[in-house]
């Protein structure tokens, strides 16, 4: 039953922010992506959960942030996922250079796997990159301060920092990952699975990384797709490598299950359905605060606890 299962990629990533306004700004206005879904985290109604995603909110595309206002930051290294990417069209190198270089930000191009890769950080130290791909998906890019043509079309890859990533990549490769290449002299391997986008994920060993620990500029977790009727079987997948998931739980965009992975990620594995568009129509996303249902008798106790956040644009 288990060998059957295989996730096509990527569904979310999560990771720790600091100011939500400078956060907000960098995703929407810097990289062009769009606040599909303003809410709270859901074990901590006092902190924002912050989803940024193409126009549609497509599994896949979408970055969300925990932006504590106090958070210390995170040092990124094993035991996480570290850097985050993006995919773009293959012709979008220069813009996407000079874009993030007229914004100060420092940017690192170099050429990996065949693939042209500009690496940058986030305002909290976060590594991303942009990868460049001629089989960039067409997606639905949002509407907003980058041409339609140039615009991030979801992930492409997570890359995942080890110490020993042996269990690790058993349990990708039963997940539906396979190893395509490998630079011995970087530590680092790729797994690919089926999707159109997200579909990579980089595996490193380098005895150079540090440890990492929590905070803001880190990756919480990786969640990967998979569908409703499959949930049990991951659980069961998930212990058989030894590993205690936990129970399915309900995060009304999605059900999900999340486990401690051996090398110290946090995977979930989520479900396409229902969507960011259950509770609010796709034109409006993200435009309203929304609460998970059984905090909505305290939402004006909580939005006067949630800290400041601008969503007006500076430019
Ligand atoms: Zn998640």
């Amino acid at each position: 039953m288990t060998d059957t299962l295989h996730t096509p990629g990527i569904h979310h990533v999560t990771a720790i922010a600091s100011d939500p306004s400078e956060n907000h700004a960098f995703y929407t206005e810097t990289l062009g992506l769009r606040l599909v879904k303003r809410s709270v985290n859901q074990d901590d109604v006092g902190v924002y959960h912050l989803f940024y995603a193409d126009d549609a909110g497509t599994p896949g595309t979408s970055m969300t942030f925990f932006p504590y206002t106090d958070a210390r930051s995170g040092r990124v290294g094993t035991g996480q996922a570290t850097t985050v990417s993006f995919v773009i069209p293959d012709d979008a190198v220069d813009y996407w250079v000079d874009r993030l270089e007229s914004r100060a930000i420092g940017t690192n191009r170099f050429e990996r796997f065949g693939d042209e890769v500009i690496a940058f950080e986030d305002p909290d130290g976060l590594p991303l990159e942009l990868v460049a791909r001629a089989d960039a998906p067409a997606g639905e890019p949002p509407a907003g301060p980058v041409p339609e043509e140039r615009a991030i079309r979801g992930f492409f890859a997570v890359e995942l920092a080890l110490v020993d990533p042996d269990p690790t990549v058993r349990l990708l490769e039963a997940m539906g990952y396979e190893a395509t290449e490998d630079d011995e002299s970087a530590g680092r391997r790729r797994f690919e699975s089926t999707g159109d986008r997200g579909f990579v994920v980089d595996v490193v060993t380098d005895p150079s990384t540090p440890q990492g620990s929590p905070g803001a500029g880190t990756v919480h977790h990786v969640a990967y797709r998979v569908t409703d009727d499959e949930q049990a079987a991951w659980r069961e997948l998930l212990r058989e490598h030894g590993l205690r998931p936990s129970e399915v739980i309900d995060r009304k965009w999605f059900r999900s299950v999340y486990v401690r992975t051996h090398g110290g990620v946090l995977f979930e594995f989520a479900t396409k359905e229902p969507g960011y568009d259950v509770d609010e129509p796709r034109d409006s996303l993200g435009e309203r605060l929304v609460l998970p249902e059984w905090s909505e008798n305290r939402r004006e106790e909580i939005e006067d606890g949630l800290p400041p956040l601008s969503l007006t644009a500076t430019e």
